[in-house]
């Protein structure tokens, strides 16, 4: 068997239609899905980011990676599919990111802890308990799936004011 390489993935950007829409429910883990989730940590890494979603990689699937050491720590890696919060609790404000919304960053208000549940790539159903930065990137991962960027957590002025930034940011790269 060829030697496994590493797979990078293109990060779709803010304006793609995949990223505004609910992703399809995983049925089965088999090869391609186990594939992609390797393609998608391997993606995640090189950005480098602590989480990624499929609808990211122009995938409208269920599937999420997240990683909070960025590869350092082994077990730190999670892949999930059909991830659900089942409980949220606290509040807690923070300023995010996103690789599909380039050079923009804004306070989000998330919960502080929450329980999620969904499938390893063993189809083995799987419970995290998260609190503070890891409850904050799993929920910005599952709002992918749901269709929600983080900015859709801002006020409309706010929102507004960015959409115009990243379109002004687009017409210049056009001029390049
Ligand atoms: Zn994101």
């Amino acid at each position: 068997m060829a030697e496994k390489e590493n797979t990078i993935l293109e990060i779709v950007t803010i304006g793609n239609p995949v990223l505004t829409q609910k992703s399809e429910k995983i049925k089965d883990i088999d090869q391609e899905i186990r594939e992609l989730a390797q393609g998608m940590v391997q993606t995640m890494y090189a950005a480098p980011g602590i989480g990624l979603a499929a609808p990211q990689v122009d995938r409208g699937i269920q599937l999420i990676t997240i990683d909070l050491s960025v590869g350092e720590k082994s077990n730190d890696l999670i892949i999930l599919a059909n991830p659900e919060i089942l409980h949220q609790e606290g509040e807690s404000v923070l300023e995010e990111g996103c690789l599909s919304v380039p050079g923009v960053n804004e306070k989000v208000t998330r919960p502080y802890r929450i329980v999620v549940k969904g499938i390893d790539l063993d189809g083995k159903e799987r419970i995290f308990e998260a609190d503070n930065l890891l409850a904050r990137v799993f929920c910005h991962e599952i709002d992918h799936i749901n269709g929600k960027l983080f900015i859709d957590h801002l006020s409309p002025l706010k929102k507004s004011l960015i959409r115009k930034k990243l379109q002004k940011q687009r017409e210049k790269d056009e001029f390049k």
